[in-house]
């Protein structure tokens, strides 16, 4: 179930109700989540999964659902699974035939898309990439041809070397948009191209702070010769096939 990614008020009535009357609250951060139920006056069980652990509570986890017992998945911010914990636990429920309720709420690519003004009909969500500057521009060099919107996630760390590899593979003109702090207090949208945002980010050390999304117009015109050098290489690839 999704919770707040800054303003605490950004909850439902529905998932208030979820994290009151489960039995117990699966969550990434037993802190993190307190902070939350604290500020909702609402008192539960908390567990810990995690990256690290979550693989291993899922036959314990299904053992409880089987007894009749009901867990909230939260992670840290948003939707669980959206780039945060929660896949192998979900699917390992799934497998098993078990019920999966979601409890809708907040995310950020949705959040970030509903404010930019970019094209929405069809868009790509492409979460974080590599830290590494090599392997981020080769994930990059991927979507040169594509012609949705692009959502990355990224945070202050690389929100800036990230701008400048972006603009170096889709062009310092392409249109683009990023979102910082939505939701919060300083929230910011820097609109133009990936150029004019990556100087106004840059000139100031106080906007390269905070949590970021990162959201770029499809190609515009994707080059032809590029969908018949994919056609043929699936030909080959299909000669080889036994
Ligand atoms: N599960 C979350 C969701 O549903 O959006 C995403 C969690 S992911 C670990 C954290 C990343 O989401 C951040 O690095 C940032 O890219 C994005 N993000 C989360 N909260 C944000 C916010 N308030 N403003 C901008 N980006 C945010």
């Amino acid at each position: 179930m999704a919770t707040p990614i800054g303003n605490l008020n950004d909850i439902t009535e529905r998932a208030k109700t979820t994290l009151t009357e489960v039995d117990m609250i699966a969550c990434e951060d037993t802190r993190h989540t307190g902070k939350l139920l604290h500020h909702l006056g609402i008192q539960n069980k908390l567990i810990a999964v995690h990256d690290h652990n979550e693989r291993d509570k899922i036959d314990w986890i299904a053992s409880c659902l089987e007894k009749g017992q009901s867990i909230a998945l939260v992670s840290d911010a948003g939707t669980p699974l959206i780039s945060d914990p929660g896949y192998p636990l979900v699917s390992g429920l799934r497998e098993r035939g078990m019920k999966v309720q979601p409890v809708p709420g907040v995310s950020a690519i949705i959040t970030a898309l509903s404010g930019a003004g970019l094209p929405t009909d069809r868009f790509t969500f492409e979460g974080f990439l590599a830290h590494k500057s090599g392997a981020k521009r080769e994930r990059l060099e991927t979507l040169i041809q594509e012609t949705r919107t692009m959502v990355f996630y990224e945070s202050k760390h690389r929100i800036l070397d990230t701008l400048k590899v972006m603009a170096e593979v889709f062009g310092a003109d392409r249109k683009a948009s990023v979102a910082r702090e939505l939701t919060k207090t300083f929230e910011t949208y820097y609109s133009g191209n990936l150029a004019e945002i990556t100087e106004e980010i840059s000139a100031d050390h106080q906007q390269q702070k905070g949590e970021f999304v990162v959201m770029i117009t499809g190609n515009p015109e994707p080059d032809s010769a590029g969908a018949v050098d994919s056609e043929k290489l699936f030909k080959l690839l299909l000669k080889e096939l036994p």
